[in-house]
């Protein structure tokens, strides 16, 4: 059981890349964080090339949605129904990890915030009822504004 859950700092200044396009990959750690035995939303040993399927650009999270606008104060209540959803189905650090991204009012959080969730939140629980393609919505909306480097 995976055990969460610190939203990992910085986000998104410092955050892996996409190999692809050089944006900061949501729910990326910054490299070299070192998460605790058992905790974080992600491991950062993946290899750079399986990388860019966490890009909503050039991975398939993004597969047949169109980045749109969204306000800072919709992801804000995005992630707070979030919450509300994980605490309803007993998954309190998860709820945690949401509430303290929506606190932090900062859009780029919040949306590191959702991209854990989506990446290895407790979504497959039936008390959770967390919408698929509005969460990558959201995750996509928020991401797809983020600056771009490299070979992008
Ligand atoms: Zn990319």
């Amino acid at each position: 059981m995976l055990i969460s859950q610190q939203a990992p700092v910085p986000w998104p200044a410092g955050a892996e890349p996409c190999p692809a396009c050089g944006r900061p990959l949501t729910g990326a750690i910054k490299p070299g964080y070192k998460p605790k035995p058992m905790g974080g939303p992600l491991k950062p040993t993946e290899a750079i090339e399986d990388l860019q399927k966490w890009c909503v650009v050039d991975g398939p999270l993004g597969e047949g949605l169109t980045a749109g606008d969204v306000t800072t104060e919709e992801a804000v209540a995005f992630a707070r129904h979030c919450a509300d959803e994980c605490a309803n189905g007993g998954e309190h650090r998860w709820a945690r990890m949401l509430d303290k991204a929506a606190d932090s009012g900062d859009r780029d959080h919040v949306c590191h915030a959702l991209a854990a969730l989506h990446r290895r939140g407790p979504l497959h629980y039936d008390a959770i009822r967390i919408e698929d393609q509005a969460l990558r919505q959201m995750i996509l909306d928020i991401s797809a504004a983020w600056p771009t480097s490299g070979n992008g």
